[in-house]
């Protein structure tokens, strides 16, 4: 265990970084326990990238602390980068050489033995890379599994992963999302950014969202999902005669949407399910669905769609 195993994998506090004369970073602070997995949410441009080479040490901060894994990583770059797998945003290669001669130079370059080269070879196979292959001649998503057992290979205690599944085939994300929770099961700590929030909701014990800089959220992903409105869907039997602004008056319950015929409605639950339940009892109902909030939707809230798309845009 590097680090007493009290402190946290990653510490950040007040973190500030500018490009010129453009603030990038506005005082963010950051928490990331051992053996939990972090998602780290926010649209292009919010500044995820700036911060992870911030806890590497890779561009200098301004401002504010950085503690991975016990240690600051402007005073103790080497050791930091030993214990962390990192996979980079923008992955650059050496194009003229095959996959096998990059991770053995890496391994190497990392004192990895048998072990890190036995590793690199499985997680080569599972990930369907044929590691005879010459970087030059791999698609974007082959050379971002390179990276990925990079980062992997050799079971390091903090895996700082930049968009890990970008570029990447469903089956494939799939799987790099097993490794993830493979790691943690392991008591790896893995830090991770993404715009997928399926995959971050599936994978993250806990999330912060950065935007424009500023972290505008944080906490563990059931609680960030908790305490937020579900919608449901019911179905009435036919000919039924609804009292619908009955159901409007009740506390907490929003009417979407009423079908055509009357007969099906759409609700917004923020509280008073119980009462519901009850002025529902008064009909034949044929159908109830309930469908749980998701991440997207606390997304949203912070952003809205439309300044999604035009950050989407941007790029
Ligand atoms: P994405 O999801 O698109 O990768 P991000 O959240 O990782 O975005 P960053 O790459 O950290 O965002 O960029 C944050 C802001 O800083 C953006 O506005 C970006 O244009 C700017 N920026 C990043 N790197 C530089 C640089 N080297 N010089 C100037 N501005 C930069």
């Amino acid at each position: 265990m590097n680090g007493k195993e009290s402190d946290p994998a990653i510490s950040v506090n007040n973190l500030s970084k500018s490009y010129g004369s453009f603030l990038a970073l506005r005082g963010i602070d950051l928490t990331v326990n051992r053996g939990e997995v972090f998602g780290f949410l926010g649209p292009n441009g919010a500044g995820k990238t700036t911060a992870i080479r911030c806890m590497l040490d890779l561009i200098r901060r301004d401002t504010g602390t950085v503690c991975v894994l016990g240690k600051d990583p402007q005073s103790d770059p080497v050791r930091v980068r030993e214990l962390c797998g990192y996979l980079p945003g923008e992955l650059r290669l050496d194009e003229n050489i095959s996959v096998h001669s990059i991770l053995k130079y890496l391994r190497e370059l990392r004192g990895g033995g048998k072990n890190c080269y036995i590793r690199a070879r499985d997680l080569a196979e599972r990930l369907d890379l044929n590691v005879r292959s010459k970087i030059k001649n791999l698609s974007k998503g082959n050379k971002q599994k390179v990276g990925i057992i990079a980062a992997f290979m050799h079971c390091p205690d903090l895996l700082l992963l930049d968009e890990p599944t970008s570029g990447l085939d469903p089956l494939i994300q799939q799987t790099v999302l097993e490794m993830v929770k493979e790691s943690r099961r392991s008591g790896s700590t893995v830090f991770f950014s993404s715009h997928v929030l399926a995959e971050v909701q599936t994978v993250a014990d806990r999330v912060a969202i950065i935007r424009e800089g500023q972290v505008v959220e944080s906490g563990e992903t059931s609680s960030l999902l908790s305490g937020r409105a579900w919608r449901m869907k019911v179905v009435f039997a036919e000919n039924t005669v609804l009292r619908t602004h009955e159901i409007e008056a009740l506390s907490g319950i929003t009417l979407d949407e009423v079908s055509s015929d009357g007969q099906e409605l759409k609700l917004i639950i923020d509280g008073g399910m119980d009462e519901l339940i009850k002025e529902l009892a008064g009909y034949k109902v044929k159908s109830i669905e309930t469908e749980r909030p998701d991440l997207e939707e606390v997304f949203l809230s912070y952003y809205g769609e439309v300044s999604e798309m035009e950050s989407i845009g941007k790029k």
